[in-house]
């Protein structure tokens, strides 16, 4: 079978659809291909484990100035401001950040740290091994090695410098939000716009390429024509090499795309008798297990009584290998963080969601690993005026491994494409 369309599209996640979704307001004829039975990619609700959806992938919306914060007002779905405190364990106790601060001096300089990275200005070294050199380290070992997870790996992975230099890029403001109906619903208005488009199930093998024209293949042998094709799989799909090019990708983009982060993420769903944890709680730092948990409806009464475990890089690896064991070890942490095995004997439920496992995502979001500088600007370039490369990976204004970074993407190869001005 042979299609032809002026626009092709490779993966329908969030840049994949805000991409489609503008060209064919455009007048453009797009083809939109996704490997999975359904479009999101990592975005991916749960309406079913509690009386809130729970979120597997994205979450949270960082920061009111962006395209997505814009978007949610404009289709009329209120993002809320996250207004909870942080939490740590600490001295075998769990303690309001501020009042951690106050009681033990020595986590100050620890706790500042996630506050001042991006003002890093020395030579490229990992963030473990900078952290490793400081004097608050050895004390507050376990709080900082949260810091790696935000970014979607661990401290070894991280380079200070190339990571700073992105950072300080951010521009989309400090506070989170979120939306209390599912995610999902953001992709509602772009799916009904592009629904006629869309070919599920279609796991696209090989790309040719030259000047103005393309073509696409799938692993059933379906070809597609276009003039122009845009690539929004995640960056692991390119490192591992599932999609074959033709011509090879020069070598500059095969270094950035090896070069730049990506690694294993998970999720763990913890659902409880009842809240045994303050209303304010949001995130708690400082376990040695799970490094991060977080409550993800802060100040919200009429919440479900659930808590998350956030795990990535080599740990996930190694939780994921425990399966439902590992549930146990969380509780049994928890119960340290709360006491009186409160934990253990409120447990009702759990849900594993193993990003990694993903057949068509394989890990969690792009990371500034040492030396990746410059990386993102070479991923997005475009090639022979026909192809094109968008999601988040490709976001260089500091707004990678985002929701609205990958739809910023989206709007960069938009305006290239129709203005002929390419990266
Ligand atoms: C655990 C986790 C938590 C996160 N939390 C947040 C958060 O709170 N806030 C935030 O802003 N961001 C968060 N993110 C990041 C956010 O989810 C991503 O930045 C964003 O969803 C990426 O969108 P995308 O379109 O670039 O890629 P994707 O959503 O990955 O879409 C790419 C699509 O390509 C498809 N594909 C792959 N291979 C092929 C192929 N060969 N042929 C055809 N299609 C293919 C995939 O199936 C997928 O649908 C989180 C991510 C994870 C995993």
């Amino acid at each position: 079978m042979e299609t032809k369309s002026d626009i092709i599209i490779v993966g329908a996640g969030i840049a994949g659809l805000y991409s489609a979704y503008i060209l064919k307001n455009l007048g453009f004829n797009v083809t939109l291909l996704e490997a999975s039975g359904n479009v999101g990619g990592r975005i991916k609700s749960i309406t079913d484990f509690c009386n809130l959806p729970i979120e597997l992938g994205a979450e949270f919306i960082h920061g009111k100035n962006s395209t997505l914060f814009s978007f949610l007002e404009y289709i009329n779905l209120k993002p809320q401001r996250i207004r909870g405190e942080n939490h740590i364990y600490f001295k075998n106790s769990l303690h309001n950040e501020d009042d951690a601060i106050d009681k033990f001096p020595e986590l100050k300089d620890a706790l500042a740290f996630f506050e001042t990275q991006w003002e890093y200005n020395g030579e490229e070294i990992t963030v473990q091994e900078y952290l490793e050199k400081q004097l608050f380290y050895q004390s507050a070992k376990n709080i900082l090695d949260a810091f790696g997870l935000e970014y979607g790996t661990s401290n070894q992975h991280l380079g200070m410098k190339s990571l700073a230099k992105n950072e300080a890029l951010w521009t989309s403001g400090k506070s989170d939000y979120k939306i209390m109906e599912p995610l999902q619903e953001i992709l509602n208005e772009f799916s009904e716009v592009i629904q006629d488009d869309l070919k599920l199930n279609t796991i696209v093998t090989d790309i040719s390429y030259e000047e103005g024209k393309v073509q696409v293949r799938d692993t059933n042998l379906n070809y597609f024509e276009a003039n122009r094709v845009i690539i929004t799989v995640p960056l692991s799909i390119l490192k591992k090499k599932l999609i074959q090019f033709h011509p090879k990708l020069p070598l500059s983009k095969n270094e950035a795309i090896q070069k730049l982060g990506f690694g294993p993420g998970m999720k763990i769903f913890l659902l409880f008798k009842e809240k045994f944890w303050r209303e304010d709680l949001f995130e708690m730092y400082g376990g040695a297990n799970c490094q991060l948990y977080y409550n993800p409806w802060p100040r919200t009464r009429s919440s479900p009584p659930v808590l998350v475990g956030y795990i990535m890089a080599e740990r996930a690896d190694y939780i994921a290998k425990l399966g439902n064991q590992s549930i146990e070890i969380l509780v049994k942490e928890l119960d340290q963080f709360f006491g009186n095995k409160m934990a253990s004997k409120n447990l009702d439920d759990f849900y594993i969601m193993n990003w990694t496992k993903e057949p068509f995502i394989h890990g969690a979001y792009s990371y500034d690993s040492p030396y990746s500088e410059g990386t993102r600007k070479e991923l997005a370039k475009t090639l022979k005026n026909s192809l094109f490369f968008a999601g988040e990976a490709t976001n260089f204004n500091g707004h990678g491994a985002t929701l609205h970074g990958a739809m910023e993407s989206a709007e960069r190869v938009v305006e290239e494409i129709t203005t002929g001005n390419v990266t």
